[in-house]
């Protein structure tokens, strides 16, 4: 497994791949992985012969009072990890590699059309460093293929949209949420948890589940225009009771991130149901999928 840690080495190394007619498949991300990174690891090495991962904490997407000193770097377990995988190889860029003119006047890219709700109100940067620093690898790497995980469903969004807009012709793929055996989706920021708030945790996903499973059974109820917005109450009061503090929890069109009206809901509707909220001082994230059939 090689490892690059100039744009100019991993540039020479896509010209060689060229070449060779391969396909690249490339997951980018911000490191301390998990199956969950695995996963979209292996994804990728269904897609195509070479598969590039980038591990890069992009100091653009956290806020001033976020973890970005504090998020765990794993550099050895994660080479590791990786190796045994069998990824061919590993952008690692230094923090100056990616904003060669700092972070105060970057040139950025931002995706109003997504970058509005859920996560983007109470955290307004993070958009914004996301697209470009995933334009910035989109760029170096040349994938043929990026694989982004359902876990942060906004930001899928946004990286599609991104691509569609700039006419980045890279085929963006979703892979499915890895969860613990409790439901806890997997995230870098579980390591936050202490004992007893790993206990409470999944209940997040118990609760996400319940809603989807009240929509499935009951899908005739979507015709009430309030039964939606009852269904995210009842959650909120049910997560609240449990020790969270909600930021957002929403049942959205999963194309739009738009408020579904009753009365346009179609016989076929896709609804994303998502949620953050903070357990201590651990922000959590997750959600699922509903397909409607009404
Ligand atoms: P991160 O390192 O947190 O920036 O994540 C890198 C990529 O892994 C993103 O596309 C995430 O959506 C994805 N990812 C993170 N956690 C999971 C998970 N539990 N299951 C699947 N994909 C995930």
């Amino acid at each position: 497994m090689d490892v690059f840690e100039t744009i100019d080495s991993i540039r020479k190394y896509r010209i060689a791949i060229d070449q060779k007619n391969s396909a690249v498949a490339f997951v980018p991300t911000m490191g301390n992985l998990h199956k969950g990174h695995l996963s979209l690891v292996q994804k990728a090495q269904t897609m195509a012969d070479r598969v590039v991962v980038s591990i890069y904490v992009n100091p653009t997407q956290f806020g001033v009072n976020e973890d970005f000193a504090d998020y765990p770097r794993t550099r050895d377990a994660d080479l590791a990890l990786l190796k045994s995988a069998g990824v061919q190889a590993v952008f690692y860029p230094a923090y100056d590699e990616l904003y060669p003119f700092g972070t105060d006047l970057f040139t950025s890219v931002s995706c109003p059309a997504f970058d509005r709700g859920l996560c983007s109100t109470s955290r307004p940067h993070f958009f914004t460093g996301v697209a470009t620093v995933v334009t910035k690898l989109l760029n170096i790497v040349r994938p043929d293929f990026a694989i982004f995980g359902q876990k942060d469903f906004q930001q899928l969004l946004v990286i599609r949209r991104i691509c569609e807009e700039l006419f980045i012709e890279i085929k963006i793929i979703s892979a499915p949420i890895v969860r613990s055996e409790s439901g806890l989706a997997l995230s870098s920021r579980n390591k936050y948890l202490s004992e007893s708030e790993l206990k409470i945790a999944p209940l997040i996903f118990k609760t996400l589940s319940q809603a989807k499973h009240d929509i499935e059974t009951k899908p005739g109820k979507l015709q009430d225009s309030n039964y939606l917005a009852s269904l995210e109450e009842h959650a909120k009061i049910a997560l609240t009771e449990f020790g969270f503090k909600i930021d957002y929890f929403e049942i959205l069109d999963s194309a739009t991130l738009a408020k579904p009206v009753s009365s346009t809901i179609p016989n076929y509707h896709s609804l994303i149901i998502a949620t953050a909220c903070k357990l201590g001082n651990t922000r959590l994230i997750d959600n699922v999928l509903v397909e409607v059939q009404a």
